[in-house]
């Protein structure tokens, strides 16, 4: 397993779980105690606006003036301070003589000159009780007492199941939305955690690959260089046609490596963005033909078909970039395709765009590899590669130098067998 997945694990997603599990019982046992809390007092809640009329009845008896009614009131209010929320005292033709923390509905329940009567209840003759709802908010009620005819002293009580706070279940579902979350950020990350090591591998595995297909491109042209030279120095090499071709096989096979050093010296710069384009206008026509030439001899006599377009197609591009993009279109096509049959370059005008397209006859490049050819070191896994030389990065430099001018390269199927490649840049238009 990967370290970073590891540390990820150990880290931050187990301790995480403990974290959410943890929550999640702990909000739970919260809300049960609060539920149970609320159920007891359900259950008790009128026998409690009973008991609390009878106190304010019994506190009343002995107070006849005004201040010590008030103060008896407050006393009361301080005792069962968590559901008492006001006092008042009310008189008959003058309405709430006196009052404190009484909310406007219950104000309003009592209005000054009317005949007092309290809403929701018939029984206004008695001494004592209580009134609930005092208005349509049924978290209100009234305990009163009537201590003298036509004066009625109340406390107003909170009824509401829950007096602190938002509503247990709202807060329970919040929390559990809020651990879920967390899940679910745990494991996005994780997936992607997961993901980022399984491309870090294949980015690994496929750049040890890379070295070894380079060595060994490097070692082949190498290797029939020594040998030339090897036998160009014991002299074993004297007729001058063979002298010649000795040359020039020492000439081309030192090609080949300055080639594969250049490509490997333009990944480096493409990867860090200081490949510098020498831009110029030129006809696409021409860049196409010397590449075909400087490539002809690696097909058959009649294995390679060019087809220009009429005219000039003018591209504002960098000419080597442009010129190593179509090579290594027409080197694949070679290498991969050219003895399953005859290879198509051909240039056209292409609505504002200057097009050259490379078709071959091969075996053809499977849809879901399509795209994937141009990643860096990416070769398809089959016996063709296999057998063939080649490092994975030729489609890569010809992508990233047409998206740099401007263009692309795709690859396609070319309808009755083979691969098409394409390359578009903008064209310049003759003013
Ligand atoms: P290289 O040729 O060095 O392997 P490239 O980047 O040029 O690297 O090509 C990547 C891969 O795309 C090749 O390894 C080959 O599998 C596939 N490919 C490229 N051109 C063709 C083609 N014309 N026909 C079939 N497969 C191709």
């Amino acid at each position: 397993m990967n370290k970073d997945l590891k540390c990820y694990i150990a880290f931050i997603v187990l301790p995480a779980i403990a974290l959410a599990v943890g929550g999640v019982l702990f909000l739970h046992g919260e809300f049960a105690r609060q539920q149970e809390g609320i159920q007891n007092w359900r259950k008790i809640r009128g026998e409690f606006m009973g008991e609390l009329a009878q106190n304010v009845q019994g506190a009343l008896k002995d107070s006849a003036d005004g201040p010590a009614r008030i103060k008896a009131l407050l006393d009361l209010r301080a005792e069962k301070e968590e559901r008492v929320k006001g006092v008042f005292l009310w008189k008959k033709g003058e309405g709430v003589i006196w009052q404190e923390g009484v909310s406007e509905a219950v104000r309003a329940a009592f209005p000054t000159n009317a005949k007092w009567h309290a809403v929701g209840s018939k029984s206004m003759s008695m001494k004592r009780g209580w009134t609930a709802p005092v208005t349509n908010n049924a978290n209100l009620a009234v305990a009163w007492a009537r201590p003298a005819s036509g004066e009625v002293a109340g406390l107003e009580v909170d009824l509401r199941d829950n007096l602190t706070g938002s509503d247990p279940r709202d807060l329970f579902a919040a929390g559990t939305c809020i651990v879920a979350l967390l899940f679910v950020i745990l494991l996005v990350g994780g997936l992607l955690l997961v993901r980022a090591a399984r491309r870090a591998r294949t980015e690994s595995a496929r750049k040890t690959t890379f070295i070894d297909n380079l060595s060994h491109e490097l070692k082949i042209p190498l290797a029939v260089v020594r040998m030339k030279v090897e036998r160009l120095l014991a002299g074993k090499i004297a007729e001058p046609e063979k002298l010649q071709a000795a040359y020039r096989t020492i000439a081309e096979e030192n090609g080949e490596v300055i080639r594969q050093v250049d490509d490997l010296l333009e990944l480096v710069r493409t990867g860090k963005g200081t490949r510098r384009y020498v831009r110029a206008i030129f006809d696409l026509n021409l860049a196409v033909d010397e590449a075909a030439a400087a490539l002809r001899d690696r097909f058959s006599p009649d294995g390679l078909e060019v087809k220009l377009a009429g005219g000039t197609v003018r591209v504002d591009a960098d000419p080597d970039a442009v010129r190593q993009i179509i090579r290594n279109l027409l080197d694949n096509a070679a290498k991969y395709a050219a003895a399953k049959g005859p290879v198509e370059v051909a240039v056209a005008h292409a609505g504002g765009w200057a097009r050259v397209t490379v078709a071959d006859r091969g075996d053809g490049i499977p849809p879901n590899e399509r795209e994937r050819i141009f990643e860096r070191f990416y070769r398809i896994d089959n016996d063709l590669t296999r057998t063939t030389g080649g490092t994975g990065i030729g489609l890569c430099l010809a992508r990233c130098f047409a998206r740099d001018m401007g263009g692309e390269v795709t690859a396609d199927a070319r309808p009755g067998g083979g691969s098409v490649f394409t390359l578009e840049l903008p064209e310049v238009r003759h003013d």
